[in-house]
């Protein structure tokens, strides 16, 4: 058990009160809504109201640029210029609930859209920008776009040889060019010039569209997941209970908003809250990192377990170089948490790192290891509370609560919450198989201990069956993570005639190792060890590096796919 008590001061003194107590009912009552109830606006909640209050001179987004220069936007400039841009797409003749795209890198345009097209009610939907022009082509047409917002050299490369497939869509606006070339590539520098700066925002119904986001792509196709305005409650409330906002913090989420976290979290819930964000638009870079941590003097760090493994890999100790000490949070999301990364985050930052779960469909934070808590490293943590989470059997499409703690199952969640996605746009069929009577299936294998923490398992997908037992690749995972010379791994199971699968495992070792036959069996022995024979890898085969999406999730898919000679399917997200 790990305490972060003495750290940090929390609004959640205790979880279980808020959790008993805990109505979304109330939660209305904390964010404003729109004036003269013309009801709920995730634009109005995140920048408009701080712009009436004292909060409106205090910076809300500040942007590293690639050459480390800063440039800010205060509240007051934030309401302003997302205004103009919800008067550009009202200029342009965008209809409520249209999709616009945006397809840059963290510039500020790309934040200015998110949050114009969301006053507008027009419906956003950030793509990555280093995807291929074929990804790009299919969540644009699956998103009926019909204004991108990108930069000129993104167009050339990737949009313009689109076009002609593509012919919903109206416009394309270019971030940095000073005037329109068409009718149709038009300036954003020009379209903002000529838009005014006041904008009232329409009615918007809580459950008007507003996001459109596709998920990892980890498993399968990726689909495009809608949410709504409500999503701002969950939002809301893990900004306050689990990332612990407070007026004077200053928050660093590394995430893209190519992927929910970067939008949820790198661009709403900070904002919700008044608070400063920092975005830098630079790529991962260890120093980088450290530095902006530094200088920017962050208190809380939103994060992922592929960036945390790559720091570790580093044989530096943080705090001995650079100055953290207003750091108080640190949290992980988008991949299992090994527990020594935990430990490793205690020893280095003297705070451990905080994982949480969650998913594109559930649009906010809904298991955490809460500040205010004892945490047990390698768990996820407890459910946000006004989230209902179990672990059940499902067979033949009938659902079963499972009350018995440490049994694994499926992790499911009650539906009926404010930020649970409404649909797969232009699915409904694999919409509603996500769904047994009241509960959400979200596809992730689980144990709940008799304290209640949560404890990932796997993908169902990639439960492997070997001689009988149900394995989760991430329990072998973790342990093999122990062996000192292992820096990355991924296992799978591999059909196999007499058991069912067996056990392989893809190992990427430190530098300094050699891959020899000798560490193989060596590694093998302690797996042995350590998991019993059963569970233990029977095949050990050392890699370069493990293929993974850009949201940094190991593709045991593809992996599985290349062992078996099988086609590699989609490989639009892989990095
Ligand atoms: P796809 O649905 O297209 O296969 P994806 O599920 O990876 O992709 P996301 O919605 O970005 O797309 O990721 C959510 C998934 O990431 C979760 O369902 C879970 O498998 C994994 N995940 C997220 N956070 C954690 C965590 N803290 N621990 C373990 N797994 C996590
Ligand atoms: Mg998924």
């Amino acid at each position: 058990m790990v305490s972060t008590k003495d750290k940090i001061e929390h609004h959640l003194s205790n979880y279980e009160k808020v959790k008993s107590s805990f109505l979304w009912e109330n939660v209305a009552k904390e964010l404003s809504g729109l004036p003269e109830g013309r009801g709920l606006n995730i634009a109005h909640e995140a920048i408009d109201k701080h712009a009436l209050t004292n909060q409106k001179n205090s910076i809300a987004l500040r942007f590293i640029r690639k050459d480390s220069n800063f440039q800010d936007f205060t509240y007051s400039e934030l309401k302003i210029q997302t205004s103009k841009f919800a008067n550009v797409l009202q200029n342009l003749g965008i209809q409520k609930g249209e999709c616009i795209f945006s397809l840059a890198g963290r510039i500020p345009e790309l934040y200015i859209t998110a949050l114009g097209t969301l006053k507008y009610t027009a419906v956003f939907c950030p793509l990555y920008s280093v995807f291929g022009p074929e990804p790009i082509f299919q969540r644009l047409s699956k998103g009926d776009a019909v204004v991108l917002v990108t930069t000129a050299a993104l167009f050339e490369k990737k949009v313009k040889p689109l076009i002609d497939r593509l012919p919903y869509l109206r416009y394309i606006i270019l971030t940095d060019s000073n005037k329109h070339a068409s009718d149709k590539i038009l300036s954003f520098t020009q379209l903002m010039e000529e838009a005014k700066d006041e904008f009232k925002i329409p009615e918007t119904n809580p459950e008007d569209p507003a996001l459109l986001h596709f998920t990892s792509g980890t498993t399968g196709m990726p689909k495009g997941v809608l949410h709504v305005h409500k999503a701002v409650y969950t939002h809301y409330i893990t900004g306050k209970y689990v990332l612990d906002f407070h007026q004077e913090d200053v928050f660093w989420c590394t995430a893209d908003p190519g992927w929910v976290t970067g939008t949820s979290y790198g661009i709403i819930a900070p904002l919700v809250h008044g608070i400063t964000s920092i975005i830098d638009e630079e790529e991962f870079d260890a120093t980088r990192w450290y530095s902006n941590l530094e200088k920017q003097k962050v208190t809380i760090w939103y994060t992922a377990p592929t960036a945390i493994r790559r720091l570790m890999r580093m044989n530096i100790k943080p705090k001995e170089i650079y100055n953290l000490e207003k750091l108080r949070l640190i949290l992980s999301v988008g991949e299992p948490l090994h527990a020594g990364a935990v430990i490793w985050g205690l020893e280095n930052f003297g705070i451990p790192i905080l994982d949480n779960w969650w998913q594109t469909e559930t649009g906010g934070i809904m298991i955490a290891n809460y500040p205010s808590m004892n945490i047990q490293p390698g768990s996820m943590g407890k459910p946000l509370p006004g989230i209902e989470v179990a672990i059940a059997e499902i067979t033949d499409n009938q659902i079963k609560l499972i009350t018995e703690p440490n049994t694994q199952g499926h992790l499911v969640l009650k539906k009926g919450f404010p930020s649970l996605f409404r649909g797969y746009l232009h699915d409904e069929e694999r919409f509603k198989k996500c769904f047994i009577g009241d509960w959400y299936l979200s596809g992730d294998l689980a144990k709940m201990d008799s304290a209640g923490y949560f404890w990932f398992v796997g993908r169902a997908d990639d439960i492997i069956k070997t001689s009988g037992h149900m394995v989760g690749p991430f329990e072998v995972e973790s342990t093999l993570m122990k062996y000192p010379s292992v820096s990355e791994v991924a296992v799978i199971g591999k059909p196999e005639p007499t058991i069912g699968e067996l056990v392989k495992a893809f190992l990427v070792l430190k530098t300094d190792i050699n891959p020899n036959e000798e560490t193989k069996m060596d590694i093998m022995a302690f797996a042995r060890r350590e998991m019993g024979p059963a569970v233990a890898p029977k095949e050990i085969e050392f890699v370069a590096t493990i293929p993974k999406t850009r949201s940094g999730k190991i593709l045991r898919r593809l992996l599985k796919a290349r062992e078996l000679g099988l086609p590699e399917g989609d490989l639009s997200t892989l990095e």
